[in-house]
């Protein structure tokens, strides 16, 4: 017997057929926007910050150190602007040029994470004055993040100390049958809170400890790995692959409630999101992988930091546009910003 996920007006029974209806609320409309957005690579913000009059007002009250004339809303970050070519940068992120913008907005909401996540994808690496403001509209406009946006709960306090290391404890998970009768198998790192996603036509043993296996030797083997007492996690073959594979089968009581909370929501998310797809009558597994790209390269609201970045110690390439610095340009920046903040008296 499935446990029940229902919440939010979102009904449906794990491991029972899941129907699109039952995904979403009753009432949901179709999503206006069905194209795809395009990456904006840095030489295009290069070329439209030479040619936007703002932006070029702004490179030379940058270079002169004169403020008289600095358009509305950049005075009170006027210490953090740097001119780089025709680029402006505040701080490490880069300003978006006018024309650019509503681009970048699409950019940061694909996946439709809803408002907390997108701004928080946006502000990684750039800005503009009201950019908060301008993705809040965009969520609020678009009914996938209020649907999406509704599973992100209020974080529980924390209860037992979470792993100190990436891949050390899995949790596992078997979503469905959707409606084209697939299952999906979600496995989740608790540290980085990193997951994958795998679509599976049969959730035999068999299958499903082949799913690992691939997972495992992308990513090294855990020490740990929790799963319910679903009959394809409780055989013996389950239990004989990862004993011999020295991972510890955990059942029962979960370590860390509040991250296991987290994974289910997780999972609703990741149905929501399909419901979405199903809305736009979009490819439901490229948005599938739209919203991976997107969630793993966003700051994880409990970590602070991108699953990507956690895992693998490296932040991802997505369409947003991004600047590389030298790691000695990174420290300068960093020396500047500190200095800048004593200067205000904010250190
Ligand atoms: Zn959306």
């Amino acid at each position: 017997m499935g446990h029940d996920l229902s919440s939010n007006g979102v009904n449906f029974q794990k491991r029972g057929k899941i129907e699109w209806s039952e995904i979403g609320e009753e009432h949901i409309r179709f999503i206006a926007s069905h194209a795809t957005p395009v990456a904006i690579p840095i030489q295009q913000v290069e070329k439209e910050s030479s040619v936007d009059p703002e932006m070029s007002l702004l490179r030379k009250c940058v270079i002169n150190e004169n403020w008289t004339d600095i358009p509305e809303g950049y005075k009170s970050v006027r210490f953090e602007l740097a001119v780089l070519g025709q680029l402006v940068l505040r701080g490490t992120r880069i300003v978006i040029p006018q024309s650019l913008r509503a681009q970048v907005i699409n950019l940061a909401h694909e996946g439709h994470q809803g408002i907390v996540k997108s701004k928080q994808r946006l502000r990684t690496k750039v800005w503009w004055p009201g950019a908060d403001k301008d993705i809040e509209r965009k969520c609020k406009s678009c009914h996938g993040c209020q649907v999406v946006g509704k599973a992100n709960f209020p974080e529980p306090i924390k209860s037992t100390p979470l792993p100190t290391e990436p891949w050390q404890h899995l949790a596992t998970d078997i979503l469905g049958p959707l409606p084209d009768g697939s299952y999906l198998l979600v496995t989740v790192d608790y540290y980085s809170r990193f997951f994958e996603v795998d679509i599976l036509k049969s959730i035999t043993t068999e299958k499903v400890i082949e799913c690992l296996e691939r997972i495992f030797c992308r990513f090294g083997l855990p020490e740990s790995l929790k799963t319910d007492n679903a009959s394809n996690f409780t055989s013996i073959e389950f239990e004989n692959f990862l004993s011999t594979s020295g991972i510890e089968h955990r059942k029962s009581t979960p370590l860390w409630p509040q991250a296991n909370g987290e994974v289910e929501r997780q999972n609703r998310t990741i149905l929501k999101v399909l419901k979405i797809a199903q809305i736009q009558k979009s490819d439901w597994k490229r948005e599938l992988n739209n919203f991976l790209l997107a969630y793993r390269s966003t700051p994880h609201s409990t970590t602070g930091v991108s699953p990507a970045e956690s895992l693998f110690k490296r932040s991802l390439r997505t369409k947003l546009p991004d600047v590389k610095f030298s790691q000695s340009q990174e420290e300068n920046m960093k020396d500047r910003d500190t200095e800048m903040k004593q200067n205000k008296g904010l250190c």
